[in-house]
């Protein structure tokens, strides 16, 4: 499935303890840790996005944010996208949404092909594949989809 990102900056907001800024190193590259995986990594603001970067009001708001995560018009975007951590590149909030017969949203996979719904019915389909849909790669996703849409669900 394609993904596209809505740069809403939901994902980035408690990452704060995870992209860690150990010092800066010139003015616009830090020395940083991506804690989840131990690994170092030199952030190096997008030169598009100094003015934005240099702005600290959103982060002195939102002290649980990642330090990197900065306002953008409509958009909160990342002011490191070049130079950020391959879990951020990849992420994948996500990748599908289901609707049902009368068009409501009734569940949500996630780029790590977890369901988010509350319809039993859903559900139920769900778990009788699980160990299928666990193991799928990206290339296969689109199994998935039609898996869901023999059953009457429209995905998107
Ligand atoms: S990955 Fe998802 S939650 Fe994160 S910024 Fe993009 S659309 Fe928002
Ligand atoms: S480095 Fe960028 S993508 Fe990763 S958590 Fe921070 S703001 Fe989000």
């Amino acid at each position: 499935m394609v993904f596209t990102c809505r740069q809403c900056g939901m994902c980035c907001m408690y990452m704060g303890d995870y992209i860690v800024i150990e010092h800066q190193i010139g003015p616009f590259e830090f020395a940083c840790e991506s804690v989840s995986t131990g690994t170092p990594f030199v952030a190096r603001i997008d030169e598009d996005k100094h003015h934005i970067f240099l702005d600290h009001t959103f982060p002195d708001q939102h002290p649980a944010a990642c330090r990197f995560l900065r306002p953008d018009g409509d958009l909160i975007r990342c002011v490191i996208h070049d130079s950020s951590p391959c879990q951020c590149k990849y992420y994948r909030c996500v990748i599908m949404r289901i609707f049902d017969s009368q068009e409501s949203l009734i569940g949500t996979v996630t780029g790590n092909l977890s369901l988010h719904s509350n319809d039993a019915v859903l559900r139920r389909l769900w778990e009788a594949e699980e160990r299928r849909i666990s193991h799928l790669s990206a290339d296969e996703e689109i199994w998935l989809q039609k898996y869901l849409e023999d059953k009457g669900y429209r995905v998107e």
